[in-house]
């Protein structure tokens, strides 16, 4: 039971709708509920200027590290700049690159963080500052460990970023299934795009996992499946619309681990949006998601 974790994921953003404080709430719940102990969470390490700029342009990265965005870039970005941010950005991606390594062992990794996919090469933008998906992918193709990737993106929000990233790389895979009628737009295509209409609920949500996603695991082979697991779906967030249950988002992690283990594909997941009335109900969606993943660990 490992589990890629780091406080300095809480970063004080002000009063804002992104509740930096879930990612302790998450491990509190685990420390309490699990028999989990400190030594079960590993601090991720910083992502290396190289590791950035498999994915990011110079002139962004070196922008954000010295707190020069304009004025637009930080309104796009919608987060406040600080050092803390800079500090967690990097460790962000450090962590989602670590926790794919941790796939590749023990067929499920998990970062109690990241998933940040509306973030493009070079800016920033809905809460999302690099594109940790991507730059994991790319940092393990790099290293000769995976040849070919596969999204799967069940955020309430379009992975823009990593859609637009990868749209021209023929080794990864970009499924996102999302509410349509929602950010952002307009949608750069993904491989597979579902757009949900409002109110779609877990019986509509979880035939389209059904009808698509194994066939398309089948069919692409991929090394890697990484799961953006957005606890934002729920029914009852405040920026979201699609009406998932507590046990309908229960059912898509289960579906997508066990989907992974069926064609021997090793999972690496990260958390994603959630924006839910209750900080606690989000807490709980990405703790059930961190228990179901676990259950598949080998
Ligand atoms: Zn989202």
């Amino acid at each position: 039971m490992r589990i890629i974790y780091t406080d300095a994921y809480l970063v004080d953003i002000g009063s804002h709708v992104f509740p930096t404080e879930k990612y302790g709430m998450v491990r509190d719940l685990l420390l309490k509920n699990d028999g989990f102990k400190e030594e079960n969470f590993i601090q991720p390490t910083l992502a290396k200027d190289e590791d950035i700029l498999l994915v990011h342009a110079k002139s962004y990265l070196d922008k954000f590290k010295a707190g020069r965005l304009s004025i637009q870039e930080q309104l796009r970005l919608e987060l406040p700049h600080s050092k803390e941010l800079v500090r967690a950005s990097l460790l962000c991606a450090g962590g989602s690159i670590m926790a794919a390594k941790l796939a590749l062992k023990n067929a499920i990794g998990i970062h109690l963080g990241g998933g940040f996919h509306h973030a493009f090469p070079d800016h920033g933008e809905g809460f999302c500052v690099f594109n940790d998906i991507a730059i994991a992918i790319r940092r393990l193709k790099k290293d000769g460990l995976i040849k070919r990737a596969m999204v799967i993106d069940c955020d309430l929000h379009q992975g823009n970023g990593t859609a637009y990233i990868f749209q021209d790389d023929k080794d990864v895979f970009t499924f996102s299934i999302h509410q349509e009628n929602n950010y952002p737009s307009p949608k750069p295509p993904s491989s597979l795009d579902i757009g949900l209409e409002d109110g779609a609920g877990d019986t509509r949500y979880l035939e389209e996992l059904n009808k698509n996603i194994p066939e398309r695991i089948k069919d692409f082979k991929p090394d890697l499946i990484i799961y953006v697991a957005g606890a934002d779906p729920y029914k009852e967030d405040q920026i979201g619309n699609l009406s998932l249950s507590i046990d309908g988002l229960k059912k898509r992690d289960e579906f997508v681990f066990e989907a992974g283990t069926k064609f021997h594909v090793p999972v690496c997941v990260v958390l994603a949006g959630g924006y839910a009335v209750k900080k606690e109900d989000t807490a709980t969606i990405h703790y059930n998601t961190i228990k179901t993943g676990l259950r598949y660990e080998q």
